[in-house]
């Protein structure tokens, strides 16, 4: 069942219920106030009987104070009409409970006469027929004798207006239901409108339109649902997002990677093949063999750097104190030999927080990119210096240049700008992503600038060493 239904529904045993019990309760109220009311009407009319009774008696003359039944008769005759039209119903009886004078009518039974006594005025209800009756019966002492009065007073009307009062109070009863059922039904559907926009919104983010977020309604509890629920789903969709490029990313790399694979191998397998199927001469036969040889090298190069990446992606960096001095040194003496470019270093002495390895790896790479791009002679600048936000390195080369359009693609895997140049330099696209994955757990970014024709400018940021850094801390 639905809730807006299972809303409607209690709402409406609810209403019933307290409608209900109120209209009971009130039509009963008022019937007994009625009714109290009816009662003392009787008690008094009964008393003012027995008074004027008396009265009448003690005016008629007597002889020795005897009070004859013809005479009872005559005054109970007289009291039941009163002088009104209408007609008082009304019975007297003697001593012994004979009945001396009863008027037309009078149909209570004795029940109520044989519990009178002196002290004891009663009455009780009765019904006769369809009529209800307050039947009262008092004792009379008068004269010589002791009577007995009683009374019937007509109380139909009371119960006529109860059962007038309870049809009356049905009949709101329903028609306030069913007006309150409409009202119910609008307020138990507006009241679950943000529950049936939920509802659609997982319903469509199921069918895989992540992008699909359900409208806030309300600003009550469930309004804040919506919020929770539509948070949630961004949190979703971008981590589906994230994951759709990394499939991507995956996928491109295996592609590259066969193909990088495809081209040393093919060389590998016809050099292989003329040199068991042709009988070659001597130097035809060192060229062969020594293409196998570069080749079959350059595939384990490119095999070392993969692994390298890998490795580093998974790995956590251990951080030490290294004055940078310590850095720059060995890339010094590492270059000191090449004479085809101009390497000119400059650094500020400086603590760093590093694995110094890795960072001399990227520094090793960004040096050889650098060299790869510069004509004979050009120069390159490796620098370090204190900046705002830590240590820098930069290393600048006045060379060929990176296209802008190519930028953000350099550091992918195998990802080279002119193919057949990087490859003639020994070259597979593996450099830049390597050094990308060490600054990653480093916390820091490469940073490119460069300009075709012109040359480049590759640069990252390092963190400086304070006082209070331990010598040796893990990083993610
Ligand atoms: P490779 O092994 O080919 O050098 P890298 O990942 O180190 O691989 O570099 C990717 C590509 O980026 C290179 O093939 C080259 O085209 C370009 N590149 C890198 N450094 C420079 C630079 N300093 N000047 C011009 N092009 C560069």
């Amino acid at each position: 069942m639905k809730f807006s239904y299972k809303l409607l529904l209690s709402t409406i045993i609810v209403m019933a219920l307290a409608l209900g019990f109120s209209g009971f309760y009130f039509v009963n109220y008022v019937f007994e106030t009625s009714l109290e009311r009816e009662v003392g009407q009787a008690m008094d009319e009964s008393s003012i009987l027995s008074f004027a009774f008396e009265t009448a008696a003690l005016n008629v003359p007597t002889r020795y104070n005897v009070l004859p039944d013809s005479t009872v008769e005559e005054i109970a005759s007289n009291l039941e009409t009163g002088g009104q039209s209408a007609r008082r119903l009304l019975r007297i009886s003697d001593e012994e409970k004979n009945v001396l004078y009863v008027s037309d009518g009078f149909a209570a039974n004795e029940a109520l006469l044989g519990q009178t006594d002196e002290e004891t005025k009663l009455y009780r209800v009765i019904v006769s027929g369809e009529k209800y009756y307050i039947h009262t019966s008092v004792m009379v002492n008068v004269l010589d004798r002791i009577l007995y009065l009683e009374t019937m007073r007509d109380v139909s009307e009371v119960f006529t207006q109860r059962q007038l009062g309870f049809s009356l109070y049905r009949r709101v009863t329903l028609i306030m239901l069913l007006i309150g059922t409409v009202i119910m039904h609008l307020i138990a559907s507006f009241l679950t409108k943000p529950i049936r926009l939920l509802t659609r919104a997982t319903k469509r983010m199921a069918e895989g339109d992540y992008a699909y977020r359900a409208r806030q309604v309300s600003r009550d509890e469930l309004g804040q649902l919506t919020r929770a629920f539509n948070y949630m789903a961004n949190a979703l969709e971008q981590n589906i997002e994230k994951l759709e490029e990394e499939i991507d990313a995956k996928e491109e790399f295996m592609g590259a990677f066969a193909h990088e694979l495809k081209t040393p191998l093919t060389a590998i397998i016809g050099y292989a093949d003329m040199l068991r199927s042709h009988k070659l001469d001597e130097e035809k036969s060192f060229m062969s063999a020594n293409y196998i040889y570069t080749e079959g090298k350059r595939l384990e190069a490119m095999s070392l750097r993969l692994l390298d990446i890998i490795v580093t992606g998974k790995n956590e960096a251990v951080l030490h104190r290294v004055p940078a001095e310590e850095i720059f040194g060995y890339l010094e003496e590492l270059y000191a030999d090449r004479k085809d470019v101009e390497i000119r270093f400059s650094y500020d002495a400086q603590e760093l927080m590093v694995e110094v390895n890795l960072i001399k790896t990227v520094l090793v790479n960004l040096i050889d990119n650098a060299c790869k791009a510069s004509e004979e002679g050009g120069v390159i600048e490796v620098s370090g210096y204190i900046a705002e936000e830590g240590y820098c390195f930069a290393v600048r080369d006045y060379g060929i240049g990176i296209p802008q359009k190519e930028l953000h693609k350099i550091t992918k895997a195998f990802y080279m700008v002119d193919k057949s140049r990087a490859r003639s330099k020994n070259g597979a696209g593996l450099g830049l992503a390597l050094c990308a994955e060490i600054l990653k757990i480093h916390h820091s970014e490469l940073g490119i600038e460069s300009t075709e024709g012109e040359g480049s400018c590759f640069w990252f940021v390092l963190p400086i060493a304070g006082e209070d850094v331990q010598t040796e801390k893990g990083v993610q």
